[in-house]
């Protein structure tokens, strides 16, 4: 039990917290909606590794099931441990796999169905997997041109055959995961799905699924009978200019203090940043220990490096700079063409309906996902709508 506990985390007096990250459990769902629309008849699951990219799994995963997802998605065993507490009958998945060190015995605890990679692990599943309605589930991982986790599709297709006879393990899914699926023209696309097809005919007692997100927008032909989206459910958009995914967070941070600073002096570490005009300076509590990435620093700051922009702020109906450098617990905006509007007390969104998020992680170079898992344990969260069903 201590692996539960260990997941836990404990909320912040909203009196004293430097941020809060609001999660909207409604737009959630219609995202697992929209989702379901554009998979058309296929299995939508839920991917909820990383604490449901850093939104609260225990939240998220008991909205989408409310919505009606059944098959949910964690990275680790201590993921699914976690979320074996909050859904007692949801099919839990393990991407990870198995680990050598007994970590069978935790999967047979918990009910966790790993997704297997290698020959290794399934001779590990087939002498220490627990027997479900058939002996020794899983899903059979298959890597068709990622080179990240996974069997060749020739070791599959031979382990299929060899599997047909002894009924070693139950492959109840066979997966692969594209490595350009935000990218629709790409040809490893075509590639990966030509070879999945093959490996899949291997498993005809299987279920298969290839997309993630972005793969799911490609199209029918890549949904198959499950499809794993994960930052489309959380406000995402894994393709650039379709209708967009429902912001999901919002990341805002309260200002501390208002300062006033004169033409010709500096903001922040290094005096990196000099003022060419008297500012104002709207001082937030937060910074790159609250996942403000360091590489939002305002312009004019050196280590921006190929970063086209700067980090902005919204509030009072305006977008907002950042100025100087980005520091662990602190930020500062230039409010001055507010005027005397932004205050002490006020809120600073720093992504969310205002600021895209895909556009924020833009900004700082980097994803969404990079984002949201970040965002860390200091903010005080709270959730909006309905987490669990209605009727
Ligand atoms: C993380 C992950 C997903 C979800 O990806 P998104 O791009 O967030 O939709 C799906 N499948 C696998 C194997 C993953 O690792």
């Amino acid at each position: 039990m201590h692996i539960i506990a260990s997941q836990e985390r404990s909320n912040p007096d909203p009196r004293v917290a430097g941020g809060r990250l609001t999660v909207d459990l409604d737009a959630l769902r219609a995202n697992y909606r929209r989702l379901r629309e554009v998979a058309g008849g296929a299995e939508v699951a839920g991917v909820v590794k990383a604490n449901a990219y850093g939104l609260g799994i225990d939240k998220v995963a008991s909205a989408l099931w409310a919505e009606g997802c059944r098959a949910f998605f964690v990275a680790l065993p201590q993921e699914g441990a976690t979320l074996r507490a909050v859904l007692p009958e949801a099919y839990i998945y393990v991407l990870a796999g198995l680990f050598e060190n007994g970590s069978a015995d935790i999967f047979h605890e918990f009910g966790l169905l790993p997704v297997v990679n290698s020959r290794t692990e399934l001779s590990i599943w087939e002498a220490h997997g627990w027997d479900g309605d058939v002996p020794r589930p899983c899903a059979i991982h298959v890597d068709t041109g990622m080179n990240r986790l996974g069997l060749s599709a020739d070791e599959a297709i031979a382990f299929a055959a060899d599997n047909a006879l002894t009924g070693a393990v139950t492959p109840l899914l066979v997966i692969s995961h594209l490595a350009c699926a935000d990218e629709a023209g790409h040809p490893l696309n075509v590639r990966q799905l030509e070879s999945f097809q093959a490996v899949r005919g291997a498993f005809p007692h299987a279920d298969s699924s290839l997309s993630n997100s972005a793969g799911t927008m490609l199209g029918p032909d890549y949904a198959f009978d499950l499809v794993r989206p994960g930052i489309a459910l959380y406000g995402g958009n894994p393709v650039a200019g379709e209708r967009p995914m429902l912001p999901v967070a919002t990341a805002e941070t309260r200002v501390i203090q208002v300062r006033a600073a004169k033409a010709g002096e500096t903001v922040s570490y290094g005096a990196a940043r000099k003022l060419s005009r008297d500012t104002r300076i709207a001082v937030v509590a937060a910074g790159y220990a609250d996942g403000y990435p360091r590489s939002l620093s305002g312009s004019g700051v050196p280590l921006r490096q190929t970063l086209a922009k700067g980090g902005e702020g919204f509030v009072h109906g305006q977008r907002v700079p950042v100025l100087g450098r980005v520091t662990m617990d602190l930020t500062m905006f230039d409010v001055t063409d507010l005027g005397e509007e932004v205050g002490y007390g006020d809120w600073i969104e720093l992504f969310g309906p205002n600021i895209p998020i895909d556009e924020a992680a833009a900004r700082a170079g980097t994803i969404a996902y990079e984002l949201l898992t970040s965002l860390g344990d200091r903010y005080d969260r709270r959730y909006l709508g309905a987490e669990i069903s209605d009727g």
